[in-house]
């Protein structure tokens, strides 16, 4: 089979060396003679190396000790329900800061558990372009401030952290975690579902800073709730184990290359090369603004959309799959996550320059 390049948003592309070794392991994992998929999650073997992960990515993201890194079920959605009944309590209000489909599902879900003021921050124009963070209109003691600095179906991302003033802020990274070198300490809490830019779906990472665990609402099912999750480890119940152990060795590989700052510069020239493939061809279109242009998931569209089909049938015939844009906004999407080697961005390119030629 010749080599495939999988642009899917999510589940997405895993390294082909993690695939590597995870198939190595598969059946007798560290001399077992067990999968470790098959091993009690509170074997010492099973915990030590669930330890391990959260250590590396601790590493990865340099998270300070003040805050708790939990492995939950769920995904990103779950998180959607969790935050409001973790960080919202009765009568105080929540910011919804909403610049795409995500965003908005996360304050729909969390209009159930208390008060929510959402903020929209899309400006459309001739170019898309969000309202920059400094004129959004906050509460001022809200409970928190909610954003998704990458939505993953619009391709809009927000590069610079905003200032909330003490009010906490809570980003939904799913898309967008571990791409770049962020600084932890300006967020009261992270969450990412791990398909995009970790592992295999089924495991959730929230990373939550001390005090704000431990004011959930009543209600609160102990499953989403951090301060039980924190108290026993993120073992409270039986936690996806295997997606847990392939997101160890995601963390494993991306420090051999060099950590988040390394391969941030890759996600930079694999996102620079592709939105310049798009510029300067008047077959093919972005309308998003530079400056909150999404390094990880690029939405495209050509001129003529008759031709849609005929692009996605050559383009899976040339082992380019998943292009499809997302049936919101149509057009294409090339997620193009840590995961995706410089090589398959390159070959979409030159693709798109033949793919233009032969339809001109
Ligand atoms: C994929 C995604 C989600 C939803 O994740 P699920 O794990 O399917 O619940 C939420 N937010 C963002 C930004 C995403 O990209």
């Amino acid at each position: 089979m010749s080599e495939i390049f999988n642009f899917c948003a999510g589940p997405a592309m895993l390294p082909k060396a993690v695939m590597e070794k995870a198939q190595r392991e598969f059946i007798n994992w560290q001399s077992t003679g067990s999968s470790v998929m098959e091993l009690s999650h509170r074997s010492s073997i099973y915990m030590d190396m669930a330890k391990q992960a959260e250590l590396d990515l601790r590493e990865l993201m340099s998270i300070p000790d003040n805050y708790h890194v939990l492995f939950c079920h769920g995904g990103g959605r779950g998180q959607f329900s969790a935050v409001p009944l973790n960080l919202l309590p009765q009568g105080k209000t929540a910011d919804y800061i909403i610049s795409g489909s995500w965003s908005k599902a996360a304050a729909i879900e969390a209009q159930k558990f208390g008060n929510i003021n959402t903020v929209d921050i899309t400006l459309s124009g001739e170019q898309t372009s969000v309202l920059p963070s400094k004129d959004w209109q906050l509460t001022p003691d809200a409970a928190y401030v909610h954003y998704c600095p990458n939505e993953t179906v619009n391709g809009i991302e927000i590069f610079e952290i905003p200032e909330t003033n003490g009010v906490p802020l809570v980003a939904d990274m799913s898309s967008t975690i571990l791409s770049h070198e962020i600084d932890v300490s300006k967020f009261g809490l992270i969450y990412a579902g791990a398909q995009k830019n970790i592992g295999p779906s089924g495991l959730t990472i929230v990373i939550v800073r001390d005090d704000l665990v431990g004011h959930e609402q009543p209600a609160t099912p102990c499953i989403m709730n951090y301060k039980t999750s924190a108290d026993n480890d993120s073992m409270y119940n039986t936690p996806p184990t295997y997606a847990w152990y392939l997101a160890g060795v995601v963390f494993k590989w991306l420090k051999e290359q060099g950590g988040v700052k390394a391969i941030a510069t890759i996600n930079q020239a694999k996102a620079d090369l592709l939105y310049k493939a798009i510029d300067q061809s008047t077959f093919y279109q972005n309308n998003i603004i530079d400056q909150y242009r999404s390094k990880m998931n690029v939405p495209f569209w050509l001129k003529d959309e008759t031709l849609n089909y005929q692009f996605l049938k050559e383009a899976e015939h040339a082992g380019l799959t998943a292009l499809k844009g997302h049936r919101i906004v149509g057009g294409m999407r090339a997620s193009i996550y840590n995961a995706m080697p410089i090589e398959g961005v390159q070959a979409l390119v030159e693709f798109m320059q033949q793919f233009e030629e032969r339809n001109m």
